[in-house]
């Protein structure tokens, strides 16, 4: 998709190197990081959101993804947190559909 931020970073059009990635989906390290690990995978085919009703397979690679990105990262042992946010009141700011994988440190038990 034209003019969208991750469709350019899953392309390799700008952003750094690639945590990992496959035929399906691309995770790179967050430019704002919440915490020692922060992390996005995101498919390499645009979707906005889960309002979009992506492909259950791709949903299901994408978690495990994130366990394999959890393992690149020396965390999938002390523990790691997989949020996705989905308009406004969720505080997504970026319409390319996103998983963010954080850890690192203990994380705070607020989930909203
Ligand atoms: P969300 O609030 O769920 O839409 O998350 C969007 C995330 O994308 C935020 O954590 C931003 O810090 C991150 N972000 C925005 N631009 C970039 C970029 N160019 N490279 C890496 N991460 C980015
Ligand atoms: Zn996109």
């Amino acid at each position: 998709m034209q003019d969208c931020l991750f469709c350019k970073i899953a392309a390799g059009e700008i952003g750094g190197p690639h945590v990992y990635e496959d035929e399906m989906v691309v995770a790179f390290d967050d430019i704002s990081p919440q915490a020692p690990v922060h992390t996005l995978i995101i498919p390499k085919q645009h979707c906005a959101n889960l309002n979009d009703e992506p492909d259950v397979a791709l949903l299901g690679h994408i978690l495990q993804v994130a366990h394999e990105v959890a393992r690149i990262k020396g965390i999938d042992q002390s523990g790691y947190r997989v949020v996705q946010n989905n308009g406004p009141d969720a505080g997504q700011t970026v319409f390319h559909l996103h998983f963010h994988v954080i850890g690192g440190k203990e994380l705070s038990l607020g989930m909203a």
